[in-house]
């Protein structure tokens, strides 16, 4: 899935550098496609990854 130029205002936030999203961790399932177009293209909010990085961006601000 590519994603510059094609960037939706519902997108996740993360969605240009994201690994997952970006295909650099090389799952082999079509559940990722799905996986993507649910979270990655919509409810982001409850991605785990999405989640872990607000997290660890909140730490890294309060330092
Ligand atoms: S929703 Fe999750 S997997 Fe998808 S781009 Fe955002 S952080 Fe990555």
């Amino acid at each position: 899935m590519k994603t510059k130029g094609n960037i939706k205002m519902s997108d996740c936030e993360l969605i240009l550098t994201c690994p997952f999203f970006n295909d650099k961790e090389h799952y082999a399932s079509s559940m990722v496609e799905t996986d993507k177009s649910l979270y990655c293209r919509g409810e982001y909010t409850g991605c785990g990854r999405y989640i872990a990085f607000k997290a660890f961006e909140r730490e890294l601000i309060s330092i």
